[in-house]
């Protein structure tokens, strides 16, 4: 640290993201990143859009944000795109967050990182002892609330009527649904995206990062009512103006241009999820149910750490995360099923 930081951050505890190695071989499931390619078509899309790099790229990210208010059947004016969902949610805090934020304990490490860079006084609500989000909880709470839904890193949704109710409880505060995995749920009752722009007060948040396979690409969007997508739109246009690059707008447009691809990725991550839940269960590890493209789990007679490291001597990367409440379990990304297989025969030999 120089002597010139800023008094406010020299206690700042920075988010600390995955390692990201460059070893080949790796059998890599600790970012929650998608084992297949980007669409086919985003290639080409790129290449393109890099033939015009000597101009300014789309303020409006029109074509992307055409696409998406298509996709998911809302207007162009409750939707809005990001350098990344981090983007957005930094945008929404910033925007939303003045009186104060609500998380659960065990959630998504970046809320309490923003709510320290921002400023922002943070409430954190301990999970249930299922390590569920109790919705009586987030009741009348006078604060803008975030809830990732599914959560990462348990896995576990809560049903949307529940985070409607939450709504309805806090009619003067902002809901935040981070859905970053919410493409992953197999229950039809987890997303809140249909629903958001009829809310003056919900905002849900997501990637492309993780069900369409972009990311490298830094892509994150929300969907709300006019006037959020406004405010957001107010804070991007005082900080960060082109935030979403050429390129980027180029390759986004063109994973949703592929809608089957999208789906066969999705599907083959769900059924990946339940082979390995399966597989795991029958070695005798604690398993939590997961909505999304990971598993978080239990080693029997194994702290978290341990199993972590017993596996990356074998090259295969996990994540765990030195917290209370969460020391015996380890986040596992859902990669190909060859990529699963190999976790599962190394995890035999670490047991025996
Ligand atoms: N929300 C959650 C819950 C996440 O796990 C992540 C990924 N680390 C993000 C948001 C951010 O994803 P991205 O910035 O890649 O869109």
């Amino acid at each position: 640290m120089s002597r010139f930081l800023s008094g406010r951050l020299q206690s700042l505890q920075a988010y600390v993201p995955g390692e990201q190695p460059k070893v080949s071989g790796l059998v890599k499931l600790n970012t929650n990143e998608s084992p297949f390619p980007p669409a086919p078509g985003v290639a080409e899309a790129v290449k393109n859009a890099a033939a015009r790099l000597q101009l300014y790229n789309d303020l409006k990210s029109e074509k992307l944000v055409r696409l998406l208010a298509d996709t998911y059947g809302v207007k162009e004016n409750q939707v809005a795109v990001s350098n990344g969902s981090d983007e957005m949610l930094a945008f929404a805090f910033q925007a939303f967050g003045g009186g104060g934020l609500a998380f659960p304990d065990i959630t998504y490490g970046f809320y309490s990182v923003w709510a320290n860079l921002f400023g922002l006084d943070a409430k954190i609500i301990p999970l249930n002892g299922r390590f569920e989000i109790n919705p009586s909880d987030y009741r009348k709470l006078d604060r803008c609330i975030v809830i990732a839904n599914p959560n990462a890193p348990t896995g576990k949704a809560l049903r949307r009527d529940d985070l409607m109710e939450i709504a309805e409880c806090n009619p003067d505060s902002v809901v935040i649904v981070d859905e970053a995995y919410a493409d992953f749920a197999s229950r039809p009752d987890v997303s809140a995206l249909g629903l958001a722009p009829q809310w003056e007060n919900v905002l849900v948040v997501r990637t492309f990062s993780k069900s369409r396979q972009l990311a490298g690409a830094r892509l994150g969007y929300a969907i709300g009512h006019e006037k959020l997508i406004e405010d957001l739109n107010r804070v991007r246009f005082s900080f960060h103006p082109y935030n979403v690059n050429a390129l980027t707008q180029a390759a986004g447009a063109a994973a949703l241009e592929d809608p089957e691809y999208f789906e066969k990725c999705r599907k083959a991550i769900m059924e990946n999820r339940e082979w390995t839940r399966a597989q795991l269960l029958s070695l005798g590890f604690r398993v939590m149910d997961s909505e999304a493209n990971f598993l978080f789990a239990s080693a029997p007679g194994l702290g978290g750490a341990e199993y972590q490291r017993r596996l990356r001597e074998r090259n295969i990367l996990i994540r765990y995360f030195d917290q209370p409440r969460i020391r015996d379990y380890v986040r596992i990304t859902i990669g190909s099923r060859e990529q699963m297989e190999k976790l599962i025969e190394a995890t035999k030999e670490i047991l025996a």
